[in-house]
């Protein structure tokens, strides 16, 4: 399988490149050059495979010869094997046709570690191959950092180095990074605001000639390809559980980035029947507004209770206009460039088509709150607040349809207690893993935010 750019200046790229690039040199995003389809034999022959198996059998459609099977096969089962529920992403049922899809049993209690634990993995393989440390630096306002470290505290060719706000992530997410063990590990803890960090992060990027000679930055963040991929299978395996191919189903949405949704319209579009694509957002909803009214237009960036969708453009979205606008890059530049800060809006015809598989909606704080209680009131079912926002967009889209509809579980609740205590319910433990690791001492570095400061530490880290 080849890779080309949605802005249409880049194309014929490998797996194994993409793997380890963000942004295509043209500024786009990586898309295949076409989807693998499976017809309805091929869907039935899936069901009933375990998780890791199907994992597998879904990522080898993407990957190539730089990834043997066996190779693959056991990438994948080491980067599960540490979950801590037998299932990986066991599907519950809450109401009559609503389930839940719970993807917070893995290292960090959220469900960014079914990618990063691959994707960990996956760098070290082809670093290898390629005789090539490389140094991932990254910044994060919370949950991204630690199941980031927690992918690639494994991988012999990779050093990590996360940059947090100092003071300003929540204690958890503190301790859940600074606590992540191995020695190619570092935290980075910036007197600033996140903003901060990423404009840190950003001019490293821009210019590494700091760096040794030999070494490269590396991102894990969201716009990487191969995190989409791994994030299709529990799509797969949900809908299959439920009946696929012979029954629909619809699939409801916590959403920031747009990269998780955006793997559930790959697995559509891979052929597994899917009605509708839920998209849940908090207040930060450009999203909800593109979708239900065609006003794609930013607002100022709120803070929520729901911190992971606190985002003012979702990155991975660029992927999806592409297909929308039928692959034509010169037609999604001229839409991006008009662009969200002023207001832009898609020709009506496009925008009747992307209503024809998503539907929107979006909650507010203390819609958030009241929907925790009232799932815990209905079916003594603790939700953490990204999950409720998804909970509470099926329940509103959903009407009278009758096709099941599965809401993504995001995160554990005992991630968010401040959430759970605003809904007026007693804060969760933390699972025993995690209270152990906290045990372990807090390593961390408190820098200014300076960006020869943050080159020297770089430089030190990666001799
Ligand atoms: C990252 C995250 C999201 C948003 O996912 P995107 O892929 O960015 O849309 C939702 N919930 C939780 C708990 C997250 O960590």
């Amino acid at each position: 399988m080849e890779y080309l750019s949605t802005r249409g200046g880049c194309s014929g790229q490998r797996f194994e490149e993409v793997l380890l690039t963000g942004l295509a040199p043209d500024g786009g995003l990586f898309v295949p050059n076409e989807l693998p389809r499976l017809d309805s034999a091929e869907l039935r022959k899936l069901r009933g495979l375990p998780y890791a198996e199907l994992a597998f059998r879904i990522a080898s459609l993407f990957t190539d010869d730089a990834f043997p099977e066996d190779a693959l096969g056991s990438m994948i089962g080491e980067s599960y094997a540490g979950f801590s529920h037998p299932e990986l992403a066991p599907l519950t049922r809450l109401g009559e046709g609503e389930y839940l899809l719970e993807l917070f049993h893995g290292p960090t209690l959220a469900f960014k570690d079914f990618a990063l634990q691959v994707l960990g993995r996956m760098l070290d393989h082809v670093l290898v191959r390629q005789g090539r440390r490389v140094l991932i630096l990254g910044a994060t306002s919370g949950d991204t950092g630690s199941a980031a470290l927690e992918g690639c505290r494994h991988s012999g060719q990779v050093d990590i180095c996360i940059l947090h706000p100092h003071g300003k992530v929540s204690e958890v997410q503190r301790k859940q990074m600074t606590t992540t063990p191995g020695g190619n590990v570092r935290n980075l803890a910036v007197e600033g605001s996140f903003d901060d960090c990423q404009r840190l992060v950003k001019a490293a990027f821009a210019d590494q000639s700091f760096l040794p000679s030999g070494r490269q930055l590396v991102a894990v963040n969201s716009i990487n390809w191969a995190r989409i991929v791994m994030q299709v299978v529990y799509y797969f395996h949900a809908a299959l559980q439920l009946g696929a191919p012979r029954q629909a189903v619809s699939f409801a949405v916590p959403t920031g980035n747009f990269g998780d949704i955006y793997a559930g319209y790959l697995a559509r579009q891979m052929g597994l029947p899917v009605d509708r694509l839920i998209v849940a957002t908090n207040e930060n909803d450009i999203l909800h507004r593109c979708i239900s009214r065609n006003e794609y237009v930013t607002a100022p960036l709120r803070h929520t209770l729901s911190p992971s969708m606190d985002i003012l453009i979702s990155s991975n979205f660029e992927r999806y206009l592409f297909e929308l606008f039928h692959r034509d890059s010169a037609a999604l530049a001229d839409f991006l460039t008009s662009g969200a800060e002023q207001g832009a809006s898609l020709p009506p015809d496009r925008w009747r088509a992307m209503g024809e598989v998503f539907a929107s909606a979006s909650t507010d704080d203390a819609g958030t709150c009241a929907t925790i209680a009232e799932v815990w009131r209905e079916h003594g079912v603790l939700l953490d607040p990204h999950s409720a926002v998804g909970v509470r967009a099926a329940r509103e889209c959903r009407g009278s349809a009758k096709t099941p509809v599965i809401c993504l579980a995001t995160a554990h609740p005992a991630k968010f207690a401040g959430a759970i205590t605003a809904a007026g319910l007693a804060a969760p433990e933390l699972p025993r893993r995690l209270q152990e690791q906290f045990r372990l001492p807090e390593r961390f570095t408190v820098i200014d935010k300076d960006l020869n400061q943050l080159k020297g530490l770089l430089c030190e880290f990666a001799t």
